[in-house]
C-alpha cells in the first residue's frame, strides 16, 4: 500500500490542533475502546502471532495481551491523577508562588516497533501516547505481516485515523515516516537502526526514546541453587526462542561450578522442552530465513555442550549450550537475539568484569547467588539498563519500574506511569501572589549580597 506520509502528519497536526486529544475524558473513552477491543481480538491476536512465529499461546498471553491489557487498565484507573497538574513546594526565592508541574502532550508521534513481540511493543508505548494526548502513527514489523494486520484492525476499529494510524511496510517506509517533523519518537529495536532514528530526529531535536538491545550477561556464582536458576535461566532464554532483547545472552559460571550447572541447565531443557523440543508446543521458531542462516553460523559443532539441531524448512533451532566460545567468535561479538546460549566461566571478580568490558552496556544483567554481598557487587559495579537477582526478565513484569536501556542499549525508559510521563513534556509554571512583593532581586543591587546568599541557602 502506497502511503502519503506528509498527508497523514499534517492530518494528526490538524487533529492535534483541534484540541481533542487535550480533553482528559475523550483520551478515557478512546483507552476504554481500545481495552475493549483488545479482549475481544485476544484470540486473533494469539492466532497471528502463531502464524508469524509460531508463538505458543500461553506465552502470547504472559507476554503480549495480557501485559497490554494490565497496561491499559492500569492507566485508564489512574488517568485522571496523572493529567492533573502537580503542586511542588515552592522555593523560598519564590515566595510566595504556588508552583506546579503540568503534563503537556508533544504533540503528533511516532512509534516504530520490532518484531520479536511485535503487538506489545507497539501497543505499550500507543497507551503512553494516547494517554499522555498525542496522536500517534504507528509503523510495526514487516517480518510479522499477520500480527501487524490485527494492529491495523484494531487501531481503526478503535480510533478516528487523524487521531491513531498504522503505517505497514519495511525499512523505505520506515525511512518516509522519518523524513517527516515528528514531536517525538518512540523507537524500539536494533542498536543499528537506534543510532538512524537518533539521526532523522536532530534536524528539529526531535525527543526521542530509544529502546535497543545489547549483550546481556548472566552470572552464576557457585553459591546458588542450581536447580532453581536453571529453572529460571532457561526460561528466560528459551521463552519465544531466545528472540527476547533481555534473555540472557551468555552464562559467566564459576568455573569449579560449571560441570554441575551445565547437568542442571540441560536437565531443565528436557524437563521444559522434552527429549525433541520441536515436537514441544511450547517453542517459538526463528522469525525468518534471514535470521536463521545469522544464528545457525554460530553454532559450531566441536562448541556445542547441548542442542545444536536445526531444520531450516521449519526454521527451528534446539536449544543449543555452547562450550566457551571465544569473545572474538560470531557468537560473543554480537547480541545472539535466538536460543543460543554461550558458557563462558570466571575464577575471580577480575574475570567477570574482563568479559563485560568487551561489550556496550547490555539492555539487562542478571546474577545468580546466594551471596547478597557478592550479587550487590554485581549489580552496583557494571552499568546496565535494568536485571534481576536470582531471576531472568521479571522485572519486565513491574510497571512500577523504568524498562530502557542505558548507553548502547537504549535512552529513555516506559511502562505505567512512566509511559505516560514519557510522551508528556513537564511544563513548570510558578503562580505568584501580588500581595507581597519581596525586593531583593532588583537593582540597585548594592548593599543585598549577604541578603542573597541567605536566602540562596533556602533555596
Ligand atoms: P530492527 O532495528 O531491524 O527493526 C525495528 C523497526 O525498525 C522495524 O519496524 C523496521 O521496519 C524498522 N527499520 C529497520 N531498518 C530500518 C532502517 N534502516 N531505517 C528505518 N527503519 C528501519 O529490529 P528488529 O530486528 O525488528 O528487532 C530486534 C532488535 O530489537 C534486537 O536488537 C532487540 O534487542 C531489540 N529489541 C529491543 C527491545 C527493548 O525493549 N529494548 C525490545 C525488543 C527488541
Amino acid at each position: 500500500m502506497e502511503y502519503n506520509c506528509s498527508e497523514i502528519i499534517l492530518a494528526q497536526k490538524n487533529f492535534f490542533a483541534s484540541g481533542r486529544t487535550k480533553n482528559v475524558h475523550y483520551r478515557k473513552t478512546v483507552l476504554k475502546k481500545l481495552l475493549k477491543e483488545v479482549r475481544k481480538r485476544e484470540n486473533d491476536i494469539c492466532d497471528a502471532l502463531y502464524a508469524d512465529f509460531k508463538k505458543p499461546k500461553f506465552e502470547s498471553v504472559m507476554t503480549e495481551t495480557g501485559i497490554v491489557i494490565s497496561e491499559l487498565q492500569l492507566t485508564i484507573r489512574k488517568l485522571k491523577s496523572w493529567t492533573k497538574p502537580k503542586r511542588v513546594f515552592p522555593s523560598v526565592l519564590n515566595f510566595p508562588s504556588k508552583d506546579r508541574v503540568y503534563s503537556e502532550p508533544y504533540g503528533t508521534t511516532l512509534v516504530i516497533a520490532p518484531w520479536n513481540y511485535p503487538y506489545q511493543l507497539s501497543l505499550a508505548p500507543l497507551i503512553g501516547a494516547v494517554a499522555a494526548g498525542n496522536t500517534v502513527v504507528i509503523k510495526p514489523s514487516e517480518l510479522t505481516p499477520n500480527t501487524s494486520k490485527i494492529i491495523a484492525e484494531i487501531v481503526s476499529e478503535v480510533f478516528e485515523k487523524d487521531h491513531v494510524t498504522v503505517v505497514q511496510g519495511g525499512i523505505s517506509v520506515s525511512q518516509k515516516l522519518l523524513a517527516e517533523r515528528w514531536d517525538y519518537i518512540f523507537f524500539t529495536g536494533s542498536v543499528n537502526v537506534g543510532k538512524i532514528i537518533a539521526k532523522a530526529a536532530a534536524p528539529h531535536l526531535t525527543p526521542v526514546t530509544l529502546e535497543l538491545g545489547g549483550k546481556n550477561p548472566c552470572i552464576v556464582d557457585i553459591h546458588t541453587d542450581f536447580e532453581l536458576a536453571a529453572k529460571r535461566i532457561v526460561w528466560g532464554k528459551f521463552l519465544n526462542a531466545g528472540q527476547t532483547c533481555i534473555a540472557p545472552d551468555y552464562l559467566i559460571v564459576q568455573a569449579q561450578a560449571k560441570f554441575d550447572f551445565t547437568k542442571a541447565l540441560i536437565d531443565e531443557i528436557k524437563a521444559a522442552y522434552g527429549e525433541n523440543p520441536q515436537e514441544s508446543p511450547d517453542y517459538t521458531r526463528i522469525v525468518n530465513e534471514k535470521n536463521f542462516n545469522r544464528l545457525t553460523s554460530m553454532i559450531k559443532e566441536d562448541e556445542v555442550l547441548f542442542g545444536g539441531v536445526t531444520d531450516k524448512d521449519d526454521l527451528y533451532i534446539a536449544p543449543t549450550i555452547l562450550d566457551e566460545p571465544a569473545l572474538d567468535s560470531e557468537a560473543m561479538r554480537d547480541e545472539i537475539f535466538g536460543p543460543i546460549l554461550p558458557i563462558q566461566v570466571y575464577s575471580s571478580l577480575e574475570d567477570i568484569s574482563n568479559i563485560i568490558a568487551n561489550y556496550e552496556k547490555p539492555l539487562a544483567l542478571y546474577v545468580f547467588s546466594k551471596d547478597a554481598k557478592f550479587a550487590n557487587r554485581m549489580i552496583t559495579r557494571h552499568s546496565f539498563g535494568g536485571g534481576a537477582i536470582n531471576d531472568t526478565v521479571m522485572h519486565f513484569g513491574n510497571h512500577r519500574l523504568p524498562f530502557g536501556g542505558v548507553g548502547e542499549s537504549g535512552m529513555g525508559a516506559y511502562h505505567g506511569k512512566l509511559s505516560f510521563d514519557t510522551f508528556s513534556h513537564k511544563k513548570s509554571v510558578i503562580k505568584k501572589a501580588n500581595w507581597l512583593d519581596i525586593p531583593i532581586r532588583y537593582a540597585p543591587y548594592n548593599g543585598k549580597m549577604k541578603l542573597l546568599k541567605f536566602f540562596l541557602k533556602y533555596f
